[in-house]
């Protein structure tokens, strides 16, 4: 089991496991300014390893966003639950699309919880939803 942090290789599986997106936002990373990042579920800085079960391919927003959490406030019982785990939870169980699909809306209290804590609806992410959805890249199918 490897403390060391993900290789070239490891970081490439896991884009590619993720089909280059971001797995918490669903943002492309082929039209993301900033740089993807290989995210630790288990943070790092806790003790999580760097193996592909314990990975995600990320925006730097949502890896930011998220640092080294794995619990978060639910906003509608405001109790601690855990965050969404991309390995062991499966998106369309905790998350939707609005109506206008620009907007991602927790179906559970760990989808509400990391809607919050990861800011899964960022003024750009919406904006960039928008642009994409005019030219059939948005919502994912
Ligand atoms: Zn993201």
């Amino acid at each position: 089991m490897s403390r060391r942090k993900p290789t070239p290789k490891v970081k490439e599986q896991v884009a590619n496991r993720a089909e280059y997106r971001c797995e918490y936002c669903q943002a492309l990373r082929s039209y993301s300014p900033s740089p993807f990042d290989t995210e630790h579920i288990q943070p790092y800085s806790l003790g999580g390893l760097s193996i592909l079960e314990n990975l995600a391919y990320s925006c730097h927003g949502c890896n930011s966003d998220k640092s080294n959490r794995i619990k978060f406030l639910d906003p509608i019982s405001d109790i601690s639950v855990p965050l969404f785990n991309p390995r062991t939870c499966d998106w369309q169980t905790h998350f939707s699309w609005s109506d206008d699909t620009l907007l991602i809306i927790g179906l559970t209290p760990t989808g509400r919880a990391t809607v919050e804590c990861l800011n899964l609806n960022r003024e750009e992410l919406v904006n960039l939803r928008e642009l994409l959805k005019l030219v059939g890249k948005h919502p994912p199918v």
